[in-house]
Formats: C-alpha cells, structure tokens, sequence
C-alpha cells in the first residue's frame, strides 16, 4: 500500500533551507512521514490537496526548553524571583505532584505546543521522585502527537534529615537503563530520551564528572540549567573541560553569567545553547547570552521555560528574544559611537532560525527536522496570512516572526500526522482534560497549603 500523500497547492512556503529559499505559489508534497518535495507547479494525483492560496507554510518550531510538568500550575509563579521559585516550586510544589499530575499537566502542555506551532518539544522533566512518574510523562508526551525528547531528571527538594542534598546525588543510571530498554528504547521514534542532569552549577563536581560520562555513555544529550546565583563547584567547568567531558551532546541553558573565556571554549568545542529570554529576564538571570553567542559566530536556540510564569507561545518567545538583543545592541551603538546604528544588527530571518533550525541542531537532529527540505520529517505549520492582524503580506519572514500568534496558527502537522486543521487542535477529550488539569492544580496547591509550605 502506498503511503498516503498530502499536497499543499499554492502556498508561500518559508522552507529555512537556504538552498531552497522562500517561495511564492508553491506546492510541497508530503508522503508518510517525510516532505518529499518543495516547488511549484507540483502535480501528485491521488494525493489530498491542501489549498496554501494566501497561506504561509514554517517548519514547525522547536521549543528548546520547557518544564511541561508545571503546566496545571499555569501562572502561578509569574511574580517570583529565581529564589523564589526555587524554594516555593522546586522545594514546595514540586514535592506533591502525584504520577497523575505529571501526565496531565505534560499531555496538556504538550497539546497546546502543538496548538501554537510547536512540532517539537523539548521536555526538561526534573520532577521524576519515581519512575511512575517518567513513565507518566513519556506516556503523555507519545499521546499528545507531538514530536518530543524527554529530558529526565531528578527533583530537587530541600535534604531531609539523614539524605543527601539532590546536588550530592548522581543521576540515576538505573532509570536511564529502565527507560531506554522500556519506553524509550526506539531511538528513531517520535519520543526519545536525553539527560536533564545538574551540571557543574548544580551538583558537586563528582556528580558532575558521573553524569557527564554517564549521558556520553549512552548516547544521550546533557543538558544542565547554568546560572542563577552562585555555582556549587565554583571551577568546575575547568575541571570538566580538562577531564574532555565537554563538548557536542552538552546542552547549557541560560548561561547568563558564563565568563567571555568559558563560552568562548564551549562554542568552540560544539556545546550547544538554549536560551529562555522571556523567563531569564523575569526571574532574575541577567541578560539573554544571544549576541554573544552570536559574536562567536554560534546561534542559540530557544525555549518557553516555564508556563507557571508565562505563556506557551514560540512565536513570542522569538519575538522576546529579536527586541531583547536588538535593544542591548542599539543601546550600545549609542554608548560607543553616539548613534543608531545605520541597519539592524539582527533580522528576522535570523530569529526564526533560533525557532526552527537551531532547535533541531540543539537535538543533533538538524538532517532530520527543522526545515522544509525534501527527504526531512513533514513536521510543518500553515499560517492563515489572510487574517486581520497579518494582511497584507510584504515580508512573509516578518509577518511570522512579528505578527503572527496562536490565533493564525490554522494547521501544524507532526510526523506527516495532522494535528490541527482549521484552527482546530484535533485531540479528542480536550474539555475533560481540562477538568483534569484544573483539578490537579487545584490538589497541588491545595495540599502544599496544608502543608503549611506555600510561601
Ligand atoms: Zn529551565
């Protein structure tokens, strides 16, 4: 049986391959799971035709970075500081989410990706006290449709008498066994596994020399949270550096506070970056790293971070990160030379590549996902460029980048699978589950309240 086969007629397609470039009024063809061809005047028989008249096709956004676990908590903790948020989440709420929580919320966080363009999500999961609770989340990842890579790790609760604080406690390899023979054993599926790990910031140095060799070990990404107050091996990237444990498969996010000579090495070596700028400057992470990633001739990808401080959205989170670097810039040029500069330092084009492309090659899975190119993943978003808020269209690159929201967003598919037509998400049971997550965030705050831990 042939694989069914899905033509969309006359579209504006934006492909983020610069071999292939945007193109106006034309059809891309997609069979199984794969894009198969890009370019006008397609002719494909039996294939179901899409009509792309006034519409505008993306690859669908990498979110680079997001605690999905947190979404039932949506908001809650929009007026903390890191500090904050450390003792009332990490140390609080975190401590009563039941396996039942992390798959509602991770089923519900997931979907509503999916609603607003989002194909693949990176799912930075460190609320896992038991594999009931991975497995939860895994679950609700792979039901959800969306495209994801579950970063296991571990909470981190305040030590209770006779334990060991979480930055003395490596990363459990029996559960990384346990999921990779399990669960997650496919590594070409749509849900795969990385490493959420502590890192040099975050645990003592022999848990970060363990965790390292143990993400290298299998295959995994390592990917640590960097920044936020003091580290807890001040001289520990050195020591990693020196040991050789640095370099592609390691994920830092944030990194605000990383010295000229650090990122400089790290970019060097083929370390890769994941910056949230909406929640680093909310929280108190000092300034997004993105023009100085870029100085070095690197480029970050991004993520959303938190849905308990801010919304979902990558189109925003883009936007966010393309104002934030461009005022940083702007306001240098006025220290330095007296003026604005004569041309942005930043175009769009740039910043919807943070949101496509460099997603996919934080994941290694550039030749695979992140632009519209013959032979990759039919992981694709159609934007109604009719609409009221985005017409006319002059510049579709900036119509996405600037304009567009979720409300535009009509159809994404993931994996060849529509997963919205018509503006409309196609899971079923949405209303239930929102009672669902309504309920679990209402339990969550109701029993830590009980606990006499809310503030
Ligand atoms: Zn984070």
């Amino acid at each position: 049986m042939m694989a069914k086969r899905t033509l969309i007629k006359s579209a504006t397609i934006l492909t983020m391959d610069a071999a292939i470039g945007d193109l106006a009024q034309a059809d891309l063809l997609v069979e199984g799971d794969r894009i198969v061809d890009v370019r006008p005047g397609l002719d494909a028989g039996d294939a179901e035709i899409v009509d792309g008249r006034g519409r505008i096709v993306i690859p669908g956004l990498v979110n680079a970075h997001m605690h999905t676990w947190q979404t039932a908590l949506r908001g809650f903790s929009a007026n903390w500081t890191l500090p904050e948020y450390f003792r009332r989440m990490h140390a609080g709420l975190a401590t009563v989410f039941r396996p039942e929580d992390i798959y509602i919320g991770t089923l519900m966080g997931a979907l509503n990706q999916i609603n607003c363009g989002t194909t693949t999500l990176v799912d930075w999961c460190h609320n896992n006290p038991t594999p009931a609770h991975s497995d939860a989340a895994v679950a609700a990842l792979k039901e959800s449709g969306i495209r994801a890579a579950f970063f296991h790790g571990s909470p981190k609760p305040e030590a209770r008498p006779g334990q060991p604080h979480f930055s003395d406690v490596p990363h459990p390899r029996r559960e990384v066994e346990r999921l990779l023979a399990g669960a997650l054993s496919d590594r070409s599926a749509r849900v795969t596994l990385g490493l959420a790990i502590l890192g040099p910031h975050y645990s003592n140095i022999d848990v970060a020399m363990h965790d390292f060799r143990l993400a290298r070990e299998f295959g995994l990404i390592a990917s640590m949270h960097q920044g936020g107050g003091p580290a807890k091996t001040p001289g520990g990237w050195e020591k990693l550096l020196a040991a050789g444990l640095v370099g592609p498969g390691v994920n830092i996010v944030h990194g605000n506070d990383l010295p000229d000579d650090l990122l400089r090495q790290f970019v060097d070596l083929g370390v890769s970056f994941s910056v949230t700028p909406e929640n680093e400057m909310h929280q108190g992470h000092g300034f997004p790293i993105t023009g100085r990633l870029l100085k070095l001739g690197a480029r970050p990808s991004l993520g959303v971070d938190l849905e308990s401080v801010l919304a979902g959205d990558m189109f925003g989170v883009g936007r966010v990160a393309l104002s934030m670097q461009r005022a940083l810039d702007n306001a240098e040029s006025r220290r330095t030379i007296g003026a604005i500069p004569a041309s942005t330092t930043i175009t769009t084009r740039e910043a919807l590549g943070w949101i496509t492309i460099e997603g996919a090659r934080m994941l290694g899975r550039e030749s695979s996902i992140g632009s519209l190119t013959p032979g990759k993943k039919a992981d694709l978003v159609v934007i109604n460029g009719t609409d009221l808020n985005l017409c006319p269209v002059h510049d579709p690159v900036s119509t996405v980048l600037m304009q567009t929201s979720i409300a535009n967003v009509e159809s994404v598919m993931v994996d060849g699978v529509w997963r919205k037509r018509g503006g409309r998400l196609l899971a079923e049971g949405i209303d239930n589950n929102k009672n669902e997550l309504g309920r679990s965030g209402m339990r969550i705050v109701a029993e830590i309240e009980r606990q006499g831990k809310a503030a």
